[in-house]
């Protein structure tokens, strides 16, 4: 893989000057002592590569194709209308407010009020920095699943918060209870799921929510969760913590338009939590960004009031997408982790013989000529991903069937045997 600087003016000589004339050199690269320990994000460097190289693109988990156009027309619509153009209320339009709350009751069962209760923010990744800056303090501890998607752990690092790892391994990154159990403390002030979980493609199970929800009461811990694969389900069922019993009083629950109708450039998304809990992110929030496009926002209205059958349309064609991807990656040689939900699915790579999941992910950019997710960085031990490989594939079928055919071509296992499940 590239180097994260790629492209960044290098470090400065320590002289900086030849014989009295000032010699034109970069300046030295800055960034605060919080984030000094992060790169360019690895989503970026992919897709970066991918371009460089004309891979197919099953890196960075965005769809190669649109959302609705009704959805489109809405936004269009009100960009053209004199009144819809201007600052959004701070937390919302109140006719999105309201067309949230209502998706939420129809989803979870749980009635919000769309005034106190529902923040409109500029996508999940904002309402995930509204609800950290605004709720926690330098030095909280917060218990994060690893692998994780990398935006968690940089945002904890800019609260200053105090992560504690627990591991989800394959072959299906069930919760370790005796490891979470021991992660919990008084010190706890919260912890983030996400469900569907990106990039394991896991959907946490009933059980495993209560022993989250359990240990969060025990110890007066708050619950950050990240849902917005909601839609994407293939097995199991999706279930929002905050429905069970003594959670939504101490949920964030968040969401947001981009997978669920395939506009991950709109950045429209949401909270829902307690008035007392919104209270705290809002004032984050309206630090942050103030408000949200309006017409996008407009947009948005005309979205969630979507049919059923748009829920359950989407669902089979991920599902489909899945299925052909699944199959043929295993037909290739791949370990496959099948995903339960997200359009993302995790592969151990172990059988090509490369050292690594960044020189494998190299290979297969360069000489194969398909860009895919290194995970290593998801974790806090990067040698707990290193035999693992993510595919997106929110992709349309001919840039799926053409992956395909460069990996059936390209890529050869160097033998049957393949590594073990547990994490090395
Ligand atoms: N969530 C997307 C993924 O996991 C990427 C989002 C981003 O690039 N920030 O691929």
């Amino acid at each position: 893989m590239a180097s994260s600087t790629e492209g960044a003016p290098q470090t400065v000589a320590s002289d900086g000057k030849s014989n009295g004339v000032a010699v034109e050199t970069p300046p030295t690269l800055q960034v605060s002592k919080r984030l000094e320990k992060f790169q360019t994000s690895i989503f970026t460097q992919t897709t970066g590569l991918a371009i460089k190289y004309q891979a197919l693109n099953l890196g960075q988990g965005f769809p190669d194709f649109d959302g609705p156009d009704f959805i489109k027309e809405a936004a269009i619509e009100a960009i053209k209308t004199v009144g819809k153009n201007q600052y959004a209320r701070g937390y919302g339009i109140p006719d999105l407010n309201r067309a949230i709350a209502a998706r939420f009751k129809k989803d979870s069962g749980l009635d919000v009020d769309p005034e106190t209760e529902v923040t409109v923010t500029t996508g999940c990744t904002e309402a995930l920095s509204a609800t950290m800056l605004g709720l926690l303090n330098p030095g909280d501890e917060v218990i994060l699943f690893a692998p994780f998607f990398d935006v968690y752990e940089q945002l904890l690092a800019m609260v200053g918060a105090t992560i504690k790892f627990v591991t989800l391994r394959p072959p299906d990154f069930s919760v370790p209870e005796k490891e979470l159990r021991e992660a919990f403390s008084s010190k706890t002030r919260a912890i983030l799921v996400n469900t569907p979980h990106n990039p394991t493609g896991k959907v946490f199970s009933r059980k495993e929510l209560e022993l989250i929800a359990s240990l969060c009461i025990k110890n007066n811990a708050l619950a950050f969760t990240d849902e917005v694969y909601s839609k994407l389900i293939f097995r199991g069922e999706h279930i929002s913590i905050a429905t069970l019993d003594g959670m939504y009083e101490r949920t964030v629950t968040m969401n947001s338009m981009a997978k669920t109708f395939s506009l991950t450039g709109w950045k429209v998304g949401w909270a829902i939590a307690p008035p007392q809990l919104s209270w705290g992110l809002r004032i984050a929030h309206s630090n942050l960004t103030f408000s949200t496009s309006t017409p996008l926002q407009w947009g948005a209205v005309a979205a969630l009031q979507a049919p059923d059958a748009y829920y359950v349309d989407l669902a089979q064609n991920y599902k489909r997408r899945k299925d052909y991807l699944v199959e043929n990656l295993s037909s290739i040689g791949f370990k496959v982790y099948e995903p339960h939900g997200t359009y993302f699915v995790m592969a151990d790579h172990t059988p090509f013989g490369f050292d690594d999941d960044t020189a494998f992910v190299g290979h297969l950019i360069k000489n194969v000529g398909v860009a895919a997710i290194p995970p290593s960085g998801f974790y806090e031990n990067a040698s707990d991903g290193k035999h693992l490989v993510r595919f997106a594939f929110c992709k349309d079928d001919e840039t799926l069937r053409k992956a395909v055919e460069r990996m059936k071509i390209h890529l050869k296992p160097t033998s049957l045997k393949s590594t073990n499940d547990s994490a090395n």
